[in-house]
């Protein structure tokens, strides 16, 4: 039992060894950004700092403090993923506007974000995001 045997946080309605715990442990399973998208929303939901940090683009990784966003990803409680749109510009670039939902200090909020994800060593990688 645990988390392995639970249905997937990225909502796609599998398990989570059947879905985003592939990509957790080879990035490289990632086919498109909104997988890794997905995968990346479930590290915060299960705090898989090395995940966040592997699978952020090198040139934009000092953006990311793997401590700062454990203690905040813990301090929370994830409640879903709600993908906008997905858009693939090129074959290494990609955006997700998405919302993820989850509640601190008892209130219901959420990141509202329009990501930018690029290939790097040929896997998807988040890369940074768009004003909105
Ligand atoms: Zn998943």
């Amino acid at each position: 039992m645990g988390v392995y045997s639970q249905i997937c946080p990225c909502g796609s309605g599998s398990s989570y060894i059947d879905c985003c715990e592939r990509i957790h442990n080879n990035i490289n399973l990632a086919n498109n950004a909104l997988e890794l998208m997905r995968s990346r929303y479930v590290a915060f939901v299960y705090q898989n700092g090395d995940f966040l940090e592997l699978s952020h683009h090198p040139s934009t990784r000092s953006n990311f403090s793997k401590r700062k966003t454990m203690k905040w990803a813990k301090s929370v409680n994830w409640l879903k993923l709600e993908i906008i749109s997905f858009s693939e510009l090129t074959e290494v670039n990609a955006t997700v506007l998405f919302k993820a939902f989850y509640i601190e200090k008892g209130k219901i909020e959420f990141i509202y974000e329009h990501s930018t994800f690029t290939k790097d060593l040929g896997h998807w990688t988040y890369f940074d995001y768009l004003s909105i």
